[in-house]
C-alpha cells in the first residue's frame, strides 16, 4: 500500500505540475507539495476509495490544499491580505480569502474623533481590494474547525491551507455589574456613531432645560479606563462639548468630565514622565482625573467605586479592557491573558502550524522583554507583513522569520489641536513632541497609514 500511495504522489505531482506550473521545474513548490499530498490523499480520499481512482485534476480542484484566508480586514488582516496577494502574484494556483463582518476598513486609531465630532474614519474595502486577486467575503466567522481545516462564515463554509486570525479585540467588561447594560463601549464604527448621536442630543437636551441641577447632571461625562482610547476620547470629548454647548448658549461652568482610571497613573505602558505630562495637559482642559480608583458596579445613572463614592451620571464610555472573542477558544486553540491566541516566534499557533495570529488577537511575545507585545495598530501592521512572508516561506521552504517588535514611536493625541510623544530616529535617538506639533505628527501617523495602504494595494485610496 505505502508503494501504491508514493507512486500515485509521484505521478499526482507529475500532473500537478504540469498543469499549475506549466512543467516549470519548480523544485520547492514540488517538495511543499509531496508533503501536502501525503498529509491529504490518505485523508480525504483514503480508506473508502481505491488510490488508483484518484485524479489530480480533481484534488487539485480541492479549495484546501490552495486557499489562504484572513479572517479580519483591520490593519493586521489587511496588510497580511495584500502583501500575501503580491508575493503570490505568480502562482495564481493560490487563492487570499479575505473575510470581515463589515465591507470597511476602520482607522481604529482615529474612532475617538468620530465618537465626538463625526470624523470620517472608514475605508470602503472596495477601493482597496479593487483588481487585487484577493477574495473577499462579507460576513461573521462563527466557528473555526481547525481539525479539517474550515471556518463558518454565517451560514457558509470555506477551507483553508493556512489560517490567519486578525480579528482584534472587543471590549472586556471584567464582569463588573451593569457593566455592559448601562455603559458605552468604544470598539467600532457603530460605537462612535451612537456615541455622538448621545452626547450630540445629550446637549440639545440641556439647551432647553431650567434646572440647572439638571443640566449639571446632563452634562456629567465619565470615562472609565485611562489607557490610550480613554484619554484620547476625554481630551476630544473636553474640546467638543464646549463648542457643542457654546453653539446653544449653555454655559461651560455645567459642564463635567471625569476620567476614572484604577492604577495610580495614566497610559501606563508609557513613561512616566508622559503620563504626568498627559494628566497635566487634561486637567489644564478642564477635565477632573481619578487616580487608584475602580469601578465596582454601575447602574443606569449611577457608577460605584470600590472606595465608597458614587457618580451620578448617564454618559458613561467605558475604555478599560480589551479581550479577544471566545472564536478562538470553541475552535480549540490555545488561548493567553485576555484570550490572545498563543504564539511561537513566527506568530504561528503553538500547536498548529497552519494557523497564524496577529495584532490584539495575538499574544506575541517581546523575545527582548519577555512581555507580551502591546495591542497597538503599529505591531498589527507589522506582524501583518511578517505572516504574509513567513506563509510564503513555508510554502516554499525558505527559513521563516522570528518577530521582533519594533517600536516606532508612541504619540497620544489630546483634542483636536493636542498631542505628546515620541518618536524613534535612527541610531537609537528618540523626539518627544508636546503640542500641536505633535498634532500634526499624529496626523502625519494615519496618513502614512493610508500611504502604505496605497502602496501595498496600487490603488488611490480615499476615505
Ligand atoms: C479609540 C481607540 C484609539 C486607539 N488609538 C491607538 C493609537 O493611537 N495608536 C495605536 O497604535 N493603537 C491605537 N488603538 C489600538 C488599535 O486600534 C488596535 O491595536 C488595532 O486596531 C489592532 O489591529 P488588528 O488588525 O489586530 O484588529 P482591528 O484593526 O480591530 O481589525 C479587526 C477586524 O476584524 C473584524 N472581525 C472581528 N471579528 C470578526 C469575525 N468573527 N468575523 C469577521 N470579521 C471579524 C472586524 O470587523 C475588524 O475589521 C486604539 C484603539 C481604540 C479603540
Amino acid at each position: 500500500m505505502k508503494k501504491d500511495i508514493q507512486e500515485l504522489i509521484e505521478r499526482f505531482l507529475d500532473e500537478f505540475m504540469q498543469i499549475e506550473y506549466k512543467g516549470k521545474d519548480h523544485i520547492i513548490a514540488r517538495k511543499h507539495y509531496r508533503e501536502v499530498f501525503y498529509e491529504l490523499i490518505p485523508k480525504y480520499y483514503g480508506p473508502k476509495k481505491s488510490y488508483s481512482q484518484i485524479k489530480a485534476p480533481d484534488l487539485i480542484s480541492d479549495p484546501a490544499l490552495k486557499n489562504i484566508v484572513v479572517i479580519g480586514a483591520g490593519y493586521g488582516g489587511l496588510t497580511a491580505a495584500l502583501r500575501l496577494e503580491r508575493l503570490l502574484k505568480r502562482y495564481p494556483f493560490f487563492k487570499v480569502h479575505l473575510i470581515d463582518k463589515h465591507p470597511f476598513h476602520t482607522i481604529k486609531t482615529q474612532l475617538h474623533e468620530a465618537a465626538v465630532r463625526k470624523a470620517e474614519v472608514s475605508i470602503p474595502l472596495y477601493k482597496i481590494l479593487k483588481n487585487r486577486n484577493i477574495q473577499f467575503h462579507l460576513g461573521e466567522v462563527k466557528n473555526i474547525d481547525t481539525e479539517n481545516r474550515i471556518v463558518q462564515i454565517d451560514e457558509r463554509f470555506l477551507n483553508y491551507q493556512f489560517l490567519i486570525i486578525a480579528i482584534g479585540s472587543k471590549v472586556n467588561y471584567y464582569n463588573i455589574p451593569g457593566m455592559a447594560e448601562h455603559s458605552f463601549a468604544l470598539q467600532t464604527l457603530f460605537d462612535a456613531d451612537k456615541i455622538y448621536q448621545h452626547i450630540s442630543s445629550v446637549c440639545a437636551l440641556s439647551a432647553s432645560e431650567k434646572d440647572e441641577n439638571k443640566v449639571k447632571e446632563n452634562l456629567r461625562f465619565v470615562v472609565g479606563g485611562g489607557g490610550l482610547s480613554g484619554v484620547e476620547f476625554a481630551g476630544e470629548l473636553a474640546d467638543y462639548v464646549l463648542k457643542c454647548i457654546t453653539n446653544y448658549n449653555i454655559n461651560n461652568r455645567n459642564i463635567e468630565i471625569i476620567l476614572i482610571e484604577a492604577a495610580n497613573r495614566l497610559v501606563p505602558f508609557m513613561d512616566n514622565e508622559f503620563s504626568e505630562k498627559i494628566k497635566q495637559r487634561l486637567i489644564d482642559k478642564g477635565v477632573k482625573i481619578l487616580l487608584n480608583s475602580k469601578i465596582v458596579k454601575l447602574t443606569d445613572d449611577e457608577i460605584f467605586l470600590e472606595n465608597g463614592k458614587t457618580i451620578k451620571t448617564k454618559n458613561f464610555i467605558w475604555t478599560g479592557g480589551i479581550r479577544v472573542s471566545d472564536l478562538l477558544k470553541r475552535g480549540g486553540l490555545k488561548t493567553g491573558p485576555a484570550g490572545r491566541l498563543i504564539v511561537n516566534q513566527y506568530l504561528q499557533a503553538e500547536d498548529n502550524k497552519y494557523v497564524y495570529a496577529i495584532g490584539d488577537s495575538a499574544n506575541a511575545i517581546n523575545p527582548v522583554t519577555g512581555k507580551p507585545v502591546p495591542a497597538a495598530a503599529q505591531f498589527a501592521l507589522q506582524q501583518g507583513r511578517l505572516v504574509a512572508e513567513n506563509i510564503y516561506a513555508e510554502i516554499f521552504g525558505k527559513s521563516k522569520k522570528a518577530y521582533y517588535p519594533k517600536v516606532l514611536g508612541e504619540v497620544v493625541s489630546l483634542g483636536k489641536h493636542l498631542a505628546i510623544g515620541w518618536l524613534a530616529l535612527p541610531i537609537l535617538k528618540k523626539v518627544t513632541f508636546v503640542g500641536f506639533l505633535g498634532k500634526l505628527l499624529k496626523t502625519a501617523i494615519r496618513e502614512k497609514h493610508i500611504i502604505l495602504l496605497r502602496k501595498e494595494s496600487r490603488n488611490w485610496i480615499t476615505y
